[in-house]
């Protein structure tokens, strides 16, 4: 039936064994939050963001009207009414909610409403954010070849030279660099770096790159961004420091290749921020953190308006792939989508957690068919990798 009301909201802390706590795998440990109707059927959503935290802001009773747990205020609701919940959530938590993990948390609940009403209608998720706009989903793979750690520059970019050749042959058509080389490279070898990924990757295939916050003053960064312009880099992420926007703002303003901005960004407000004062070309919000699948859409709608696009951070388990995935089949100003490919970067959760992993040919994925998100989550793995609450 649709609308059935919503009978339990639970929370599943999952970790890798295996996990490098100083590592930067975002993917290393999940909170999977599962909202579950009157008539057993279940969404899922997860939040990019300290799991434990997750769970406790999700399950703690209430304080006040203005500091609610988030089951609290989701136990006997309609779950189609999914935007009234989502500015309910907002409101119920705004003393310690607003931005940041807050924000997090209800990213996980907007997305887990949207797989379970298109469950409960038998319709994809996409649907229910106004249908399609594409023909097919168009993922760009990331080939990050881990920290620096004592390695030669010779030897990273010999690892990122085996990660581009693995994403060809899985299909990918535009590949990102993570070009995260510190202080290994001076920013005139940076350059020689760059010229050589371009190499690898070929003429016919769209070349983003992540500088990861290198630089602290934007004249650094105009002066690499200004000499690779004959490469054809079709955004540069990660350039200046996350808050520097006014840094962001004259860079983006001096050089042809689309500056990024906004992956840590939480809400629309913040993302308003980066669109007027920031000027970036490209906003990256990341679904499972900027407020849900609702406030994503809300970002897009108002970068269309800037004439910028929104290209979502994505580096997680298969359900903020999934996520993505609806997103970007119905916006017209989302040209790409991160994809974390579990080929491409060693990680339990993304490889294992969830199923069925869509295939990339020729560049797309076919848009989802499946009710709601179209996957799910592996018995097995829940079992093996999910921490009870109160674990050391
Ligand atoms: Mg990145």
């Amino acid at each position: 039936m649709t609308g059935a009301p919503i009978v339990d909201v639970e929370t599943i802390v999952l970790r890798a064994e295996d996990r490098d706590g100083a590592g930067l795998d975002g993917s290393a440990e999940t909170a999977i939050v599962r909202i579950v109707d009157e008539e057993g059927r279940n969404g899922i959503g997860e939040a990019d963001a300290p799991a434990e935290v997750v769970r406790e802001l999700v399950a703690m009773d209430d304080a006040h009207a203005w500091s609610r747990g988030l089951r609290s205020v989701l136990v006997g609701r309609d779950p189609f009414e999914i935007g009234r919940l989502h500015a309910e959530l907002y409101e119920a938590t705004i003393y310690h909610g607003r931005r940041g993990i807050g924000i997090h948390a209800l990213s996980a609940v907007d997305v887990a409403l949207h797989d379970l009403v298109g469950k409960q209608l038998g319709r994809p998720a996409y649907q229910l954010l106004g249908g399609a706009r594409r023909e097919a989903v168009t993922p760009y793979a990331t080939a990050y070849a881990g920290p620096v750690a004592g390695r030669t520059i010779g030897e990273m970019m010999d690892a990122i030279g085996a990660l581009v050749e693995r994403a060809l042959v899985l299909g990918f058509r535009a590949v990102k660099l993570e070009v995260l080389f510190e202080d290994l490279v001076s920013d005139r070898e940076l350059v020689r770096c760059i010229r050589e990924g371009r190499r690898l990757v070929g003429d016919d295939t769209v070349l983003m790159l992540d500088f990861g916050y290198r630089w602290r003053d934007w004249r650094d960064a105009l002066w690499t961004l200004g000499r690779i312009e004959d490469c054809d880099v079709y955004f540069c992420e990660a350039t200046l420091q996350h808050d520097d926007l006014d840094g962001h703002a004259r860079l983006a303003g001096r050089v042809g290749t689309r500056v990024c901005g906004a992956e840590f960004a939480a809400t629309v407000h913040e993302c308003r921020e980066w669109l007027e004062r920031g000027r970036v070309d490209v906003l990256q919000p990341d679904v499972s953190r900027c407020g849900g699948l609702t406030e994503l859409r809300r970002i897009a709608e108002l970068a269309a308006l800037h004439g910028v696009s929104v290209i979502p951070h994505g580096w997680k388990t298969g359900v903020t792939a999934a996520a993505q995935r609806h997103f970007q089949a119905a916006t017209p100003n989302a040209p790409w989508i991160e994809m974390f490919h579990p080929a491409l970067f060693e990680s339990t959760l993304r490889r294992e957690l969830t199923g069925p992993e869509p295939a990339v040919v020729a560049g797309t994925i076919p848009l989802p068919v499946e009710p709601g998100l179209g996957v799910t989550l592996d018995a097995r793995a829940v079992e093996r990798l999910s921490v009870a609450p109160g674990r050391p």
